[in-house]
């Protein structure tokens, strides 16, 4: 198996997931890495506190970006940047 470009859910940098991670990953039936090599290191040094991601697709402008709630389906979810556009907007409408 060649080694596999993978997006770190976190930094969102490119890392390898090389051939030898893979066999590893496979022998113990685990999920492929969604984190690079140094995030997978800061979570490991700072535990579970770390507050857990989520991956979303904004409602409004269509970018990816992480939230720290886990968002609900149905509902529309925003970028950062859409989600305080939008509160401002509330706020001086
Ligand atoms: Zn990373
Ligand atoms: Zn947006």
């Amino acid at each position: 198996m060649p080694d596999v470009e993978m997006t770190c859910v976190q930094c969102k940098e490119v890392f390898a997931f090389t051939e030898k991670e893979q066999e590893i990953f496979y022998e113990r039936n685990m999920m492929p890495p969604q984190r690079c090599m140094k995030c997978r290191s800061k979570k490991a040094a700072t535990g579970e506190n770390a507050p857990t991601r989520f991956e979303i697709v904004c409602d409004h402008c269509g970018k990816h970006d992480t939230v720290p709630f886990q968002p609900k389906v149905g509902r529309p979810v925003l970028c950062k940047e859409c989600y305080q556009a939008n509160k401002s907007r509330v706020r001086f409408a």
